[in-house]
């Protein structure tokens, strides 16, 4: 929980409110029951990743979802968030525990980017718009179907609401190239992040160098059509 409460304490800071907000853990919070004066935002479908207790299997899911419970105290002059990670159960084990998800840096970053948009626009009456708060879908994408009988959820009636907007979703081992990145989860136990090393992913797709590819490519097609106007020209003659 500290580096989402350094990020949170962070991204306040960064849009210059003086009133100090507190994050915490609660996983007592239930979606639209709220006390008079807490507003809910409900992130929804981010990318975790999960690891089961009992035989250690490895997923991810794209349908992880965040529950923040907020308000501000103007007599006290602080706001506080009360935050719930959905949990998800392992699908190899006939009695599983439900576990905690754990999500990357940016994943972490994105969520509370749009967590604090969501403090402007409900406390201190900014005009925040729907395109202003990110997609915190950043990782790789996964295939599959969402597991609703194991996913908590989906038990308490979270995921059915996003049940319009589809996306891809898996029970999927990690990919190896995933593994790379930091994964942080807001538990106690995992207060700090870990990293596991193995190879960088391949980065074709992102990292190819098209705009080089085209500035090479047109005066050589441009050269080439010349060649082929004077070759086209003395054929004639
Ligand atoms: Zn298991
Ligand atoms: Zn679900």
């Amino acid at each position: 929980m500290g580096i989402w409460q350094d990020i949170f304490a962070a991204k306040i800071a960064d849009v210059h409110l003086t009133e100090p907000w507190m994050l915490q853990e609660d996983d007592t919070l239930q979606v639209h029951v709220l006390k008079r004066g807490w507003k809910e935002f409900v992130q929804r479908r981010a990318l975790g990743r999960f690891q089961c207790s009992q035989c250690f299997h490895e997923w991810s899911s794209a349908k992880v979802h965040i529950l923040f419970h907020m308000c501000r105290s103007r007599r006290r002059g602080q706001g506080t968030v009360r935050m719930r990670a959905f949990r998800q159960a392992c699908r190899r084990c006939p009695d599983p525990q439900l576990a905690e998800p754990e999500f990357s840096q940016e994943t972490v970053e994105r969520l509370l980017h749009n967590l604090v948009l969501k403090i402007l626009k409900y406390f201190y009456h900014m005009p925040i718009q729907p395109s202003d708060l990110l997609e915190v879908v950043v990782d790789a994408p996964v295939a599959g179907p969402h597991d609703s009988a194991r996913c908590e959820g989906c038990q308490l009636g979270v995921c059915s609401e996003s049940q319009l907007a589809p996306v891809s979703d898996a029970w999927e081992p990690l990919v190896d190239a995933d593994k790379a990145r930091t994964y942080l989860t807001p538990k106690r136990r995992g207060m700090r992040p870990y990293a596991t090393q193995t190879h960088q992913p391949s980065s074709f797709n992102s990292n190819f160098p098209w705009k080089c590819c085209c500035i090479i490519i047109s005066p050589l097609l441009c050269v080439l059509a010349v060649l082929l106007f004077i070759l086209l020209y003395f054929t004639e003659k």
